[in-house]
């Protein structure tokens, strides 16, 4: 069985990473899919995220790296899977994912939404978060793949720290 993982990735965090590794531990595939969203502004241009990812998830095998604008479930139908796969990290997600979750399921009933729980020492990371702490020079590199950190530093136009 194959699962779809669709996300912003904003960039990508650890915590997808973790989400990442550990559903191609369950799945035969795995297509992580960066949402063209209209409706947000991105930090990182759609060729940065997919290259982001692309160098996170290169030692996983049968991970593939894809993007689509439209409805999720129309690309879950498109790429023949059943599984669309998302993260919680606190009571904060539950809620907007089960009204994504259920408002999927009215537009198509043969596709499940399957929620992994976030790694707890991960619970904390989002993509907002690790780009505000970059903007004001913070080391992020314990929250995001190296290639990450330094796409940050880069546009917020700071200097890698070292270690
Ligand atoms: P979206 O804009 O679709 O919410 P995100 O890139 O913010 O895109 O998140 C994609 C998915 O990854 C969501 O299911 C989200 O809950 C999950 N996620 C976000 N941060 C983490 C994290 N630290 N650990 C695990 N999953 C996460």
């Amino acid at each position: 069985m194959r699962a779809l993982y669709p996300g912003s990735f904003d960039p990508l965090t650890l915590g997808h990473l973790d989400l990442i590794e550990r559903s191609a531990g369950l799945f035969d595939g795995v297509m992580v899919a960066v949402l063209q969203n209209p409706g947000k502004r991105p930090a990182f241009s759609l060729e940065q995220r997919l290259e982001q990812i692309r160098a996170a998830t290169a030692h996983l095998a049968g991970v593939e790296v894809g993007s689509f604008d439209g409805l999720t479930v129309d690309f879950a139908r498109q790429c023949g899977t059943a599984v669309i796969l998302r993260g919680l990290r606190a009571l904060s997600d539950f809620e907007f994912e089960l009204q994504i979750a259920h408002t999927n399921k009215s537009l198509a009933p043969a596709v499940e939404t399957l929620f992994l729980a976030t790694a707890v020492h991960h619970s904390f990371l989002s993509s907002s978060v690790v780009k505000e702490v970059a903007r004001f020079g913070g080391d992020v590199r314990h929250m995001v793949p190296a290639g990450v950190a330094e796409d940050l530093a880069r546009l917020f136009n700071r200097t890698s720290p070292t270690a």
